[in-house]
């Protein structure tokens, strides 16, 4: 299309179609974001995109359009507020404030009023370009301190890369002349990159959810704000689905299904470390016992590395230039020792203990290695972020020719995993050689062929993520899905061209002489206690029977059966399956409710009737009552479901 000069983006559309206008968001121009209101200059032609609704960029620049209408409305409620800082995040936006008064629920329904006001006014966005000097000098009189902090980042790195890196415009800004971007929506102005919704108006459905301290910059010795957590969707009905999940996901909550069956907890004596209880013990070592012997199974070896390796080590793998930052240190003996954040500087010197011949290739040596890597404290969130975890590691060495059938066997492992805990929505990408990679052309195309090779020969639907490898390693990543639709990185595959190298791996051909063998990084269930976190919140904390801690509560209906009931209890630990007697004098209906609350898969009730005919009544928690059963029967049936480890139905969907 032809248009004159200062014809804007909006414009555009509009001459496309009133119906595309209305749907427009914003627009990608020559591969940036931009507002609708951004001028097509003389510099043409542009390359243009109209965002739409149907886009979920535009639904990403909706939530973070919506954050600043939440920061309008508490500027207007609060006044004094200093901000930091307002991204959309996945699912929603957040904003951070530091104000005075601590936020409470009734100040976040005050705040929703007050943005529904602004919403209803269809306040625009109005975008502004001033020199950095103007920008600061407005933040500085206006007491924005953290603004302020931002702006002289920007300045340094502006100064540094010697261009504007707060800059969204198509046109590149004149050098020396460093100018950022302002947004005005109501009376509220904010240093911002853009793009934005052309004005509050075009926010049809928005929530607010929760408000959390959150440090300025994640970092403890910051001062601690008040983040605001909320939400935005193009549609009600869009926006009441997903609040529906949020509820379902907070009844998943796996801190607080852990706290209610006792499985871990967390102290401030050991930040991100968790605590396993003796049920949690119970779920990850049957988790582990099935690791085991699949792994067993197909080949593998068992290795385990110590904790606490010194420094030079990893200097010599690479970690100290890449991963220090991330890694705990200690000393002994006055030198010093760091605590492992990978295994695989451990695991190489297990290969390299002795020679090895080209006949005892492929070597697949597990390690269910405990590492520990430091996170910031704002960022830890239960099992699923922590600062210890065990990663179901393990590498393989293998020759050259061997690499793609050892992808495939890598292949053919995950899944049967994913499968046996009930993950069957899995999302695969493979990730090739990144711009500032080692290696040769050679190396990485056959390294990328055989990850490539396995996923055809599997027939794996896969997504390319170009370039986006690791330095020393193109990878398989895979995300599983969730029953409440949410998406987990579990599983990686490397083909690591570094290590070989370093480590001057070795093993002795059938030439009698001296080869690189092929190295392979990988780990399926990722972190244990990660997965063990998004395990309970996908089943609900209502295990399938070989997980779950206690797999039956055994109810006498009065003390007078405790007897009959004790030789249950017997029968059922004969038969290694986990009962729990409750011989308490309560009434049976109480002792129901504790069970389900338990979220204990069977009940078996007992009484005169049961007594007299060696049964037990059972009631199953997800398919009710099952009648009567001889205790025969019901062990037979419970070890049945054990042994092939069959999911519950929980674990389909939301309740
Ligand atoms: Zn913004
Ligand atoms: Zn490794």
């Amino acid at each position: 299309m032809e248009v004159a000069d200062g014809v804007s983006v909006a414009d555009v559309a509009n001459r496309i179609g009133s119906g595309l206008a209305r749907a427009a968001v914003a627009a990608r121009l020559n591969g940036k974001l931009v507002d609708l209101s951004t001028f097509l200059g003389p510099d043409g032609p542009y390359d243009l995109e109209i965002l739409t609704d149907k886009s979920d960029q535009a639904l990403s620049i909706l939530r973070h359009s919506t954050g600043h209408i939440m920061a309008a409305a508490v500027r207007r409620l609060y006044g004094n507020v200093k901000f930091g800082i307002g991204p959309a995040i996945e699912n929603g936006f957040y904003y951070d404030f530091d104000l005075p008064q601590r936020l409470t629920d009734e100040d976040l329904a005050k705040i929703e009023a007050e943005m529904a006001r602004i919403v209803k006014e269809a306040a625009p966005f109005v975008r502004e370009e001033v020199p950095l000097d103007v920008a600061e000098a407005l933040m500085r009189s206006a007491g924005q301190d953290y603004k302020l902090e931002l702006l002289r980042e920007i300045a340094a790195a502006g100064a540094a890369a010697g261009e504007d890196v707060a800059q969204a415009d198509a046109r590149p800004a004149p050098e020396a002349d460093q100018r950022v971007s302002l947004y005005r929506t109501a009376d509220f102005v904010d240093l911002c990159r853009g793009p934005h919704v052309p004005h509050a108006g075009k926010v049809p459905a928005f929530k607010l959810l929760t408000v959390a301290g959150s440090y300025w910059r994640g970092d403890s010795t910051r001062p601690m704000l008040q983040r605001i957590y909320g939400t935005a969707f193009f549609s009600k009905k869009a926006l009441d689905e997903h609040l529906a999940r949020l509820e379902e996901a907070k009844k998943r909550d796996h801190r607080r299904i852990g706290k209610d069956l006792d499985l871990f907890s967390f102290h401030d004596e050991g930040p991100g470390f968790a605590f396993m209880h003796p049920a949690g013990m119970i779920v990850l070592n049957e988790m582990l016992e099935f690791w085991r012997r699949i792994h067993r199974e197909a080949g593998y070896v068992e290795i385990r590395t110590p904790t606490i390796l010194s420094e030079a080590l990893w200097h010599r793998s690479g970690h100290w230039d890449n991963y220090r930052e991330a890694m705990y240190f200690t000393e002994i003996d006055k030198a010093t020792y760091a605590v492992k954040p990978m295994n695989c500087p451990g695991g190489l010197l297990v290969y390299l203990n002795r020679p090895h011949s080209y006949r005892e290739l492929p070597i697949r040596m597990a390690e269910l290695g405990l590492v520990h890597r430091h996170e910031k404290s704002g960022v830890l969130h239960g099992l699923l972020r922590v600062r210890q975890f065990t990663q179901d590691d393990a590498h393989i060495y293998c020759l050259p020719e061997q690499l793609q059938d050892e992808v495939i066997g890598v292949i053919t492992l995950v899944d049967r995993i994913y499968r046996t805990f009930g993950f069957t929505d899995v999302r695969v990408e493979l990730s090739t050689r990144p711009e500032h990679s080692i290696g040769t052309d050679e190396m990485w195309e056959h390294a990328t062929g055989a990850l490539r090779g396995a996923l055809g020969a599997r027939q794996m639907t896969y997504k390319v993520n170009e370039g986006e490898g690791a330095f020393y390693a193109p990878k398989i990543d895979y995300h599983i899905r969730d029953c409440l639709g949410r998406s987990w990185q579990c599983g990686t595959i490397q083909v690591d061209l570094a290590m070989p190298e370093r480590f001057n791996l070795t093993y002795v051909g059938e030439d009698n002489r001296e080869h690189r063998p092929a190295m392979i990084h990988r780990a399926i269930l990722g972190s244990i206690e990660r997965f063990l976190g998004i395990l309970i919140e996908h089943y609900g904390g209502n295990f399938p029977l070989w997980l779950a801690p206690v797999q039956a509560a055994v109810l006498p209906v009065s003390d007078r059966f405790n007897a009959y009931a004790g030789g249950v209890m017997q029968a059922l630990g004969a038969a290694n399956l986990r009962a729990e007697l409750d011989d308490s004098s309560d009434k049976v209906g109480a002792k129901i409710r504790r069970a389900a609350l338990g979220k204990i898969p069977y009940m078996l009730i007992v009484g005169e009737k049961e007594a007299a005919a060696g049964t037990v009544s059972v009631r199953d928690k997800a398919a009710g009552d099952l009648g009567a059963l001889s205790v025969e029967a019901f062990v037979g049936r419970a070890r049945e479901e054990v042994e092939t480890k069959r999911l519950r139905p929980q674990a389909q969907g939301p309740a």
